[in-house]
């Protein structure tokens, strides 16, 4: 009797702990901002849970510690069986489940994931202690290695536990479904009864002990995402992967008082702060992380890590605070540090190319970029505070709608060709309102003389195809994607509001453009300000016109070519088969994939703004791809992003390899093909030959 009102104090301690905890971490999201979060497409968010929580497909991504993770999660949904029959069992002797209690498979599931949970521990043990890969850190490795004992201590007590309780007779499933527990059982061989059942009552009570102080120690260290990481998953967000939480500024009645973004932790959203309580602290996002990889003080872990750590140490005060009143709430949080340089260092905001690549990576959802970008914007429209660089660009952008400050009449000058080329006539959209698709330029596409010969070779080949396109010649403006990312939301709103106008006044539907960040803006997020139109990738547009027989390359190039996947395609949004299905179609091409590429690509550095921003530490990132692309041994290194293609040749350049590695355009190799055949009718009209196919 004792034993049992003992036990039942221990558990009503327990969940009261457990409660009082809970409820103040609740407490701690309600000091967030507020952010609509409430799940719309159901059928979505279900497929997320069984993928992401019950599949654990990311975590998969990583074979040896996905499976060692896999197994571990299964073991304590599979084995919370047990806990029951452990506490049932000091209730009530000879207690079972009802219903299943007795069935042998239960039994048979019971007995492999303790195997399977050990052999877990083991792996997650070799890793930490052998391995010790380095996106490990500055996590906490000892909270993570008390919790490996405790879950060590939880499976061979429930081992032993069977083990008794077989040798008693108790035990409620037959034996010859439960192997490794009918070995335990051996152990207890040559104990008297009485022996066997003190064991069986001490090895229950250390179970369940184990258990009960689990339970509350979970929820005061990183291990708190097996109760939050569902829920995270839950709440991710529904916009599209490439697309930034809107802000919807009032330009016209913006004043000097008014503050935007992040600036101390209770203006990060509750999503954000329920972020900092699911992070794991596995590094996945920092192992990935062009910045962290190339020596830059940004690690997107640590900065998840301290942004949390900064809500619990000022989260008790606050919530004390809040009781008082509003008055003393408001006192609190204009005390509170400010979150950069307080928290977190500037240098490590500005450092973020917004790739998404530790979005990607992380297991259970964390969206990093979301609270680099409201830091940013704090830090550009509150504090006025960020790069000097940075401003020319700014200025640029909101005086000259493009980011050069080239004048906006200059726009088409590409369309004139080099001396050796024939001038391009495209209409105006206003000109041809039939146009199948309206050709975005886009800024680098207008004024760096790289990307223009880019966006000549494209245009020859639309036409080439007998596509009916048009442009809006000056009427473009930058799509505002630098702006946005830099935190100059006001600016990114300014302009996408002018395109979307000047495009809803033309009535376009389709726009093809070469640039991804101009794709991703236009795509993802002008439907934020009602632009709801059909967006192409100029590599994609390509293929279908190859596929369609419309464009036929014929010359035998005889080049090898890698392709880098630019992050605002292939991460964000998905659209990587174009370029290889153009690059393969050209004849005699030998296609030769990087290591990191698709899903996995690694930024050129160019991304968020980073442009138009110095890089100060480290190796520079576009140094590191362009070295990852040279080791392809390819002559060619394919691009699809005008960014990328500045960034990579730079880096060519740097190197000194431009006789050995040529960066092209995916649009520049299919036109080669085309043009330098000698049967081909451009190749007639132009009186170009194979001959001068190779040296393109
Ligand atoms: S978005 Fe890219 S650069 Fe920024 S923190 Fe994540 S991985 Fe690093
Ligand atoms: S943010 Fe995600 S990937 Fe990064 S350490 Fe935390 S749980 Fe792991």
């Amino acid at each position: 009797m004792l034993e049992k009102l003992v036990m039942a104090a221990l558990l009503i301690v327990t969940v009261g702990l457990f409660g009082r905890r809970m409820a103040m971490l609740l407490g701690y999201l309600r000091l967030g901002a507020a952010d609509d979060r409430l799940p719309k497409h159901w059928g979505r968010k279900i497929k997320d849970q069984i993928v992401v929580v019950f599949g654990q497909r990311k975590l998969l991504q990583w074979t040896v510690p996905g499976l060692m993770h896999f197994f571990i999660f299964w073991g304590f949904v599979i084995l919370f069986t047990t806990i029951v029959e452990a506490f049932g069992a000091v209730f009530q002797e000879g207690f079972h489940i009802p219903l299943i209690g007795r069935w042998g498979p239960l039994g048979a599931t019971q007995d492999f994931f303790v195997a399977a949970v050990l052999l877990g521990i083991a792996v997650a043990f070799f890793i930490r202690r052998v391995q010790a890969p380095g996106r490990f850190r500055g996590s906490h490795t000892k909270d993570a290695e008390y919790i490996l004992y405790a879950i060590t201590g939880i499976m061979l007590t429930i081992l032993a536990t069977r083990g008794a309780e077989i040798s008693l007779g108790h035990f409620p499933y037959d034996t010859a479904w439960t192997p490794l527990s009918n070995a335990t059982a051996q152990l207890f061989e040559g104990f008297s009864e009485a022996t066997r059942e003190a064991l069986d009552t001490v090895f229950l009570w250390w179970h369940s002990l184990i258990i009960l102080a689990f339970l509350v120690y979970i929820t005061y260290s990183k291990h708190l995402h097996i109760i939050t990481a569902g829920i995270n998953v839950l709440f991710t967000s529904e916009r599209p992967k490439g697309a930034l939480i809107p802000m919807n500024i009032d330009i016209e009645n913006m004043t000097e008082d008014d503050t935007f973004g992040a600036g101390v932790i209770t203006d990060l959203t509750w999503k954000q702060m329920l972020d900092g309580m699911t992070c794991t602290e596995c590094g996945r996002c920092q192992s990935v992380c062009p910045a962290w990889n190339t020596g830059k003080p940004l690690s997107p872990k640590l900065l998840i890590m301290d942004l949390r750590d900064q809500m619990f140490e000022k989260g008790p005060a606050l919530l004390e605070a809040k009781k008082t009143g509003d008055e003393a709430f408001q006192e609190i949080v204009a005390g509170l540090p400010s979150l950069n340089p307080d928290v977190v260092e500037d240098e490590v905001i500005w450092d973020c190319t917004t790739c998404g690549a530790c979005v990607q990576a992380c297991p259970v959802n964390i969206e990093h970029i979301d609270s680099i970008v409201a830091m940013r914007r704090n830090l550009v429209m509150t504090e006025s505070r960020f790069p000097k660089e940075m401003q020319g660009a700014l200025q640029n952008m909101e005086t000259t709608g493009n980011p050069w400050g080239s004048a906006p009449q200059t726009r088409m000058d590409w369309e004139k060709g080099t001396s050796k080329q024939e001038a391009l006539e495209i209409p105006h959209i206003k000109d041809n309102p039939d146009a199948d698709v309206l050709l975005w330029v886009g800024c680098a596409g207008a004024f760096d003389d790289r990307n223009k010969k880019v966006m000549y070779d494209l245009a020859k080949l639309l036409q080439i195809a007998g596509v009916n396109f048009a442009t809006l010649k000056d009427e473009e403006s930058c799509n505002g994607d630098p702006a946005r990312r830099m935190g100059a939301e006001y600016i990114y709103q300014m302009l996408a509001e002018q395109n979307i106008e000047t495009m809803k006044g033309y009535q376009v539907k389709k726009i093809l453009t070469a640039c991804p960040h101009c794709f991703n803006t236009m795509f993802n997020e002008y439907p934020q300000f009602g632009g709801m139109f059909e967006v192409i990738h100029h590599t994609e547009y390509l293929a279908q016109l190859v596929k369609e027989g419309r464009l036929k390359p014929e010359a035998e190039m005889g080049k090898t070519v890698t392709y880098h996947d630019p992050c605002y395609n292939a991460r964000h949004n998905d659209v990587w088969q174009g370029a290889r299905d153009v690059i393969e179609s050209i004849p005699g091409t030998e296609y030769q994939e990087m290591h990191r590429c698709g899903h996995g690509t690694f930024c050129c550095g160019a991304g968020g703004g980073r442009m138009w921003m110095e890089e100060r530490m480290g190796k520079k990132m576009n140094m590191e791809r362009t070295d990852e692309a040279l080791a392809s041994a390819s002559d060619t290194l394919a691009v699809g992003c005008p960014f990328c293609n500045i960034m990579l040749s730079d880096g060519v350049t740097e190197r000194q390899k431009d006789d050995q590695m040529a960066v092209k355009d995916v649009a520049q190799l299919l036109l080669a093909s085309i043009e330098f055949h000698p049967e081909s009718s451009a190749a007639k009209a132009n009186g170009n030959g194979a001959d001068e196919a190779q040296t393109t």
